[in-house]
């Protein structure tokens, strides 16, 4: 019998250890609504603006400018619902391509990465000073890995006069984020994709910037999402930035050795293989590739009987994939069925804290790809 390995890590990452702990912990301190005024309200309280603490020194915001949501997509709605006119890229997410309603895309070259010039030209051309224009670009895509130029999206929209968001869900714990030293607006972060549970994302904002809750009630978050806090999600979202904190220190450069190694095999083994993104700068710990002739279904199906964990990266339902609008963006709608992604730990700090992948096991994946 084969061991089961996991390699959809930008999924989601398993709930750390640490977090773990530190949730159980704050399960054992009591009641904890942070609305109350009591000893138990003060410990709530605490407990979340430690939580705000360790995110803001992640991504190395010191101003409290962020609200914490039940997910990513929560926030990204959030702040969409705020503005008429979002111009977003043609690799998003569906959180961000669903919730803007935007007949505004930029598209990707072949590498999956935003056209600059496009997007100079189509700002010249549609924005219009007196209405306040929403950029939304993602830092790391979810399907390739490939990371975008966010500070030439930035300058770019700065001349224009836009506001920026970004979708850092599948950045975070995986490249530096600085809010502070970028001129970005908005950045949107989902706590399970660095080892917090699911049920807990945040909206860091430009506090020069008025913003409407979507939800109503009792005026937690500053008033910006009511409803008692999810303080276990928090506090497990806050103890993961901890662990997490600064990722380029911790280091990908084992993870990176591993994706690589695996590529090799495959380029080897099976050289039509396509690697989406393969030029373009990307995070360390994804793959996604496809063969020709051969739907991604069937290929994760044949994976998973030979204890692989994957997926195709695009939205899955009941079962079936759906096609790729990422691959099809890039270029390659005849491949957009067929590709299959492979995520691995996002850094070294998660690939140690998680059983080793072996150079053995990605061996034997790269030979069942092969044997498609
Ligand atoms: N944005 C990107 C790039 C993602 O990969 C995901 C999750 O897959 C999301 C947004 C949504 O995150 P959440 O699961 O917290 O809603």
């Amino acid at each position: 019998m084969n061991k089961q390995i996991y390699l959809d890590y930008n999924a989601t990452v398993p709930l750390l250890k640490e977090v773990k702990k530190s949730i159980i912990n704050c399960m054992e301190i009591g009641p904890l609504n942070a609305s109350s005024i009591h000893f138990y309200g003060r410990k709530g309280k605490d407990i979340i603006e430690l939580a705000r603490k360790n995110i803001g020194q992640l991504i190395n915001s010191n101003k409290n400018n962020i609200i914490f949501t039940s997910s990513a997509t929560e926030a990204i709605n959030l702040l969409f619902n705020n503005f008429k006119n979002i111009i977003v890229s043609s690799i998003e997410h569906l959180a961000v391509l669903s919730s803007s309603r935007s007949e505004h895309v930029i598209p990707v070259n072949q590498d999956g990465i935003i056209d600059l010039n496009f997007m100079e030209l189509y700002l010249k051309k549609i924005v219009k000073n007196d209405q306040p224009t929403l950029i939304s670009v993602m830092w790391v895509n979810n399907e390739t890995g490939v990371i975008q130029p966010i500070q030439d999206v930035i300058k770019i929209a700065k001349k224009h006069k836009c506001l920026v968001h970004c979708d850092a869900a599948q950045a975070l714990g995986k490249i530096n984020i600085n809010f502070e030293e970028l001129e970005l607006d908005f950045l949107t972060l989902s706590g399970h994709k660095i080892g917090a549970p699911t049920g807990i994302g945040a909206l860091i904002y430009n506090d020069k910037i008025n913003l409407t809750p979507q939800i109503l009630g009792g005026g937690q978050e500053k008033g910006m999402r009511a409803g008692t806090e999810n303080i276990l999600g928090i506090r497990g979202f806050g103890e993961a930035a901890k662990l997490m904190d600064n990722p380029l220190e911790n280091g990908c450069n084992n993870v990176k050795f591993l994706r690589d190694f695996f590529e090799e095999r495959i380029k080897k083994l099976r050289p039509e293989t396509i690697i989406f993104g393969e030029k373009a700068n990307r995070v360390s710990n994804t793959i996604l590739i496809a063969l020709p002739n051969i739907p991604g279904d069937l290929a994760l199906m044949k994976l998973d009987l030979e204890s692989f964990s994957v997926s195709s990266g695009s939205a899955c339902s009941s079962g079936k994939i759906s096609k790729s609008h990422v691959v099809s963006a890039m270029g390659y709608d005849k491949l957009a069925y067929n590709s299959v992604r492979f995520s691995f730990p996002p850094n070294d700090a998660i690939l140690y804290s998680e059983n080793l992948i072996s150079t053995k096991e990605l061996d034997r994946l790269a030979r069942c790809w092969s044997s498609l």
